[in-house]
């Protein structure tokens, strides 16, 4: 059988091996070391923001982003429902509950309907939440203007998610740069990669001091060792930071890559009725992590389970699109707010949407047999 086709795979640029090189010429095998730093220089300068504490994870970052606003326990925080359960883990691991707050047509992100609603019965109990998680999906920023006027107004934090869109934009500023606290993450999937890591943004350098010391298990400063709140091993190794020093070269082009990719999918498969691709907003460039579909269930008559059964046995990786997370058993009784009274947008975009192999080292050739399964189910 011909190589599997995969959704997104880690693709090494070739300087990643300079870097880990040094650190093992330098024996800086050990965590921290001038690695670290200077993959937190180069990304917060790449995203134009004051700094930036490079972590174990996207989920680690956004724990500290969590502790850092002081988020415990009784406290709630807003997130987006359609996404990864890692977006709204760490606010469990805080203590807090979480309200989901459902998706819009325009970017598939946060509705800030929906999130003015979930505000104004919040304020109305006079309990308003801690933060809010917005996350950018698949590379596509959500309508960060509206949402962070939002905020603004209630003056409540916001920790953007841009573990899926990094490189992305809006109005020209990057993604993940809008709120108090950005993260993102360099785990195996993602569009750069460190095999696992992630980094905290922000442009407050005290909060990231202060990161940096909880996730090094908060040792005081001190001759023996000496604590005074309870730390976290969060930081990432200075070996892996080599990766994604040498990853961050490539970035760019990575980019530019998956868009092409999503570029030949939307001409080819656009054509067929009922099939609709996930839309960019206007003042706004995604890096297309993945290229999504739906399928009107009007229009086409094979569901996507069944589409993604066809692909697989052809060896072509594809997904649903995230579950969202009002309706996971683990966040059942979880507060919900939909789009509108009768339209909850996220579970119709679970229902309908596929996510294609989007691997930035997939051919040509690869990709034109992908399309042409597709063109056979799907017509
Ligand atoms: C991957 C991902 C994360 C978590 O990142 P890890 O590095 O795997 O912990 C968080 N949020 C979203 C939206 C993600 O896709």
């Amino acid at each position: 059988m011909s190589e599997r086709i995969l959704l997104s795979s880690p693709h090494m640029g070739g300087y990643e091996q300079k870097y880990i090189n040094e650190a093992f010429e330098t024996n800086w095998i050990a965590p921290l070391g001038p690695n670290v730093d200077e993959f937190e220089k180069e990304l917060a300068e790449y995203v134009g923001v004051n700094g930036a504490a490079a972590v174990s994870s996207g989920t680690a970052a956004i724990d500290l982003a969590l502790n850092l606003l002081g988020v415990g326990t009784g406290d709630s925080v807003f997130c987006s429902s359609l996404t990864f359960i890692a977006s709204a883990n760490p606010i469990v691991y805080r203590g807090a509950t979480p309200v989901f707050i459902d998706s819009e047509w325009d970017t598939w992100n946060m509705s800030p309907q929906a999130l003015e609603r979930a505000f104004m019965e919040a304020d109305s109990e006079g309990k308003l939440p801690k933060a809010v998680i917005i996350v950018n999906l698949y590379g596509q920023s959500a309508k960060m203007d509206d949402l962070m006027g939002i905020c603004n107004r209630y003056d409540v934090a916001v920790v953007e998610d841009a573990a899926e869109s990094l490189g992305s934009t809006y109005k020209g500023k990057k993604s993940g740069t809008f709120g108090k606290y950005g993260i993102y993450s360099f785990n195996g999937n993602k569009i750069i990669t460190t095999s696992g890591g992630g980094m905290l943004v922000s442009d407050d350098l005290e909060a990231l001091k202060h990161a940096r010391f909880l996730a090094t298990q908060a040792r005081d400063t001190a001759k023996h060792y000496q604590h005074s709140v309870i730390g976290y091993n969060y930081r990432l190794s200075n070996v892996l930071a080599g990766i994604g020093r040498g990853q961050l070269e490539v970035l760019d082009e990575r980019v530019s890559q998956k868009r092409a990719i999503f570029e030949r999918y939307e001409k080819a498969l656009s054509l067929i009725d009922g099939v609709t691709f996930m839309p960019e907003l206007e003042e706004t460039f995604s890096n297309r992590w993945l290229s999504v579909m739906l399928l009107d269930p009007d229009k086409i008559k094979i569901s996507p389970y069944e589409v993604l059964d066809v692909l697989n046995g052809e060896n072509i990786e594809a997904r649903p699109v995230w579950k969202p997370l009002h309706l996971q058993p683990v966040f059942e009784g979880c507060k919900f707010y939909p789009h509108s009274e009768d339209e909850t947008v996220s579970e119709i975009l679970f229902e309908q949407g596929i996510c294609l192999p989007s691997d930035s080292k997939m051919t040509f050739e690869q990709q034109e047999k992908v399309i042409n399964v597709l063109l056979n189910t799907l017509k």
